[in-house]
């Protein structure tokens, strides 16, 4: 066989190709080590595209390096996509993670967007929701948010089991090593727990690895493995290191970037040592080591390193990191205890080890009794009780008069246009004040507590809370996140556990402006759909 100077150079980029990270992850236990890209404003032969593209392949050329994980958008501004600088650095044999978030596009554009991703080989996909987009061109972008990343785990599932042609066929599968983060630095237990629930959802639906968004509190780290563990969930997680700056500290402090934690205490400590000559380097790639070593200690498969990095910085980092030993880490958690006074954690403190044990936190055990559930029921608010009423009476498949109504709205279907615009305006005047419905025919009311994800969650968020909130406070809007407030109306019930167990919701764009009611009643809503099986969707 002739060699031509195009098979060598692919023998030479396949000869020195990294592992994969499914390869590493699931056959192999080495500890790897990722390191996130940023890509710039601009074509990628602008000049900040070829500092990005230098400083990624510098990375690449490391052995230290498994994986460069780029980001798709980040902070919701618009960014060069993560593909075009994650195709040069495949064409260097570096192994890539593109993430892939919903906020910019809708089902469409991301399927279209993963059969380009699967065409030119990219096969690690991060599954995002997203930040809420920025002002761009023109003014405020308009957020897609059609699915969210639970629907974007399901979509490439099935993209990779073979989604069906327009005659029911099966297409040709793809070969996606789907992954997805968990933003467990949460403070409160209504933001926490339905976190863990979400990262349970997110596993279910198809993800094969797992990065954590980033937190300076190693107890919170701990319990998250604890977490999974206690729910039999078995999936690789790979810890987040964002390693600061002091402009990185006062942004995250003051919540500019969403879901990621800095107490006032580590912004202090930051200023400190921003003061000393080496501007706080030494101080900041210490903390980072200490972070790594006790990631790999807890059983983390890896480290993720996010912040402005390079090749030395990640070098030195993982260098610091070793130099703790393979037990020295068991010391260094109260260096990395950032956390709030009146933090919640879902174990209880380990005294010796500043970490978690392996004991259910005792208040959160005793909110759960019979006895303070029924107090707690008490505190929901009327509006709920009642609504919890209609739909056990009417509403729900099983119901008593659920067939009663079926036959109705059956009967209403082949009324005058007039009869049922008048009965869906009486729904909707109804529904206004109770729920500010929006009027999209396709309602998630009963499965977020009786509160609209339109009118009420600025992503629209319906297969549980995006990572966003802060304090419990919605990342975008001044209000509780929807998520949180439904954990604490579902809780006196006994029903918060089981919050995120229904099938994938996805919101049929076909129903806007129809009476939601109607659409229950007669099988056109996504309730109906999950019934009838997600491969009859599409
Ligand atoms: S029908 Fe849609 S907009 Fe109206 S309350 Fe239900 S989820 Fe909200």
């Amino acid at each position: 066989m002739s060699m031509t100077p195009e098979s060598i150079e692919q023998d030479t980029v396949d000869s020195r190709r990294k592992p994969t990270l499914r390869h590493l992850l699931e056959e192999t236990d080495r500890f790897l080590l990722a390191v996130e890209l940023v890509t710039s404003r601009g074509v990628i032969s602008d000049l900040a595209g070829q500092r990005v593209l230098s400083h990624a392949l510098a990375l690449a050329e490391s052995d230290r390096i498994d994986v460069l994980s780029i980001t798709d958008n980040p902070a919701g501004n618009a960014m060069l996509a993560a593909d075009t600088l994650g195709a040069d650095l495949r064409a260097h044999g570096q192994e890539v993670v593109i993430h892939l978030a919903c906020k910019d596009g809708n089902r469409n554009s991301l399927e279209t967007r993963g059969w380009k991703l699967a065409s030119e080989g990219f096969d690690n996909i991060l599954a995002l929701t997203g930040d809420y987009p920025k002002p761009g061109y023109g003014g405020m972008a308009r957020p897609s948010f059609d699915i969210d990343s639970v629907g974007l785990l399901s979509m490439y599932s099935e993209m990779n089991r073979g989604l069906r042609d327009g005659k029911g066929r099966r297409m040709k599968p793809t070969n996606f090593f789907l992954g997805a983060v968990v933003t467990n630095h949460k403070r409160h237990e209504r933001e926490l727990v339905p976190q863990y629930l979400k990262l349970r959802k997110k596993i279910e639906t198809g993800a094969r690895f797992i990065i954590n968004q980033a937190g300076y509190d190693a107890r919170k780290d701990d319990e998250l493995l604890r977490w999974l563990a206690l729910y039999g969930l078995d999936v690789p997680v790979i810890a987040n290191v964002y390693v600061l700056s002091l402009g990185a500290a006062r942004a995250f402090n003051a919540g500019r970037v969403p879901g990621v934690v800095v107490t006032d205490e580590l912004v202090v400590l930051a200023e400190r040592y921003t003061a000393s000559p080496d501007r706080g380097r030494s101080f900041f790639l210490e903390l980072a080591a200490k972070q790594v070593a006790i990631a790999r200690g807890l059983g983390f498969r890896g480290a993720y390193l996010g912040g402005k990095l390079d090749l030395a910085d990640c070098e030195e980092i993982l260098s610091r990191a070793n130099k703790f030993g393979p037990d020295g880490w068991k010391t260094l958690a109260a260096d990395v205890n950032f956390a709030y006074s009146d933090e919640f954690y879902y174990f209880e403190h380990d005294e010796a080890t500043g970490l978690s044990s392996s004991e259910v936190n005792g208040a959160l055990v005793a909110s759960r009794t019979n006895a303070a559930r029924r107090r707690a029921r008490l505190r929901t608010p009327v509006n709920y009780r009642v609504s919890r009423l209609a739909h056990w009476a009417v509403f729900d498949p099983e119901a008593p008069l659920f067939d009663v109504a079926r036959r109705f709205y059956s009967a209403v279907e082949s009324a005058p246009v007039l009869a049922r615009k008048v009965l869906h305006l009486a729904e909707h005047a109804s529904k206004v004040p109770l729920y500010n419905c929006k009027d999209c025919g396709d309602c998630s009311l009963p499965e977020i507590a009786y509160l609209c994800p339109e009118s009420q969650c600025a992503k629209n968020q319906r297969n549980g809370p995006c990572g966003g909130s802060h304090d419990g406070l919605c990342e975008v809007a001044d209000r509780e996140c929807i998520w949180a407030r439904a954990y604490e109306r579902l809780k006196p019930y006994g029903e918060e556990d089981s919050m995120l167990d229904g099938p994938v919701v996805f919101y049929d764009n076909a129903l806007r402006a129809t009476s939601a009611w109607a659409n229950t009643f007669l099988g056109r809503d996504h309730q109906a759909r999950s019934a009838a099986g997600q491969e009859d969707v599409k």
